[in-house]
């Protein structure tokens, strides 16, 4: 094996492997905070509260009555 081959090999394929795990986990992460950030705004139609929720979420009982309300949408 030629002295360019081995150091390509040995330069090359652990920058590969770590630009890989570097993008699965920075990918995985903003999944991950996207998900907490985003809240669920809802407006209870009996007592007239708004209240919110993390996450995505279609209904959600209220607190002070717990009647059971859709999102709001926007
Ligand atoms: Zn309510």
């Amino acid at each position: 094996m030629s002295l360019l081959a081995a150091a390509t090999v040995c330069c090359v394929l652990p920058a590969a492997l770590i630009l890989g795990l570097w993008l699965f986990y920075d990918r995985r992460d903003h999944a991950r905070f996207e998900r907490e950030r985003r809240k669920t705004t809802f407006y209870c139609v009996r007592c007239g509260k708004i209240y919110a929720r993390r996450g995505l979420r279609d209904e959600f009982p209220c607190p002070a009555c717990g009647h059971k309300n859709q999102r709001l949408r926007f």
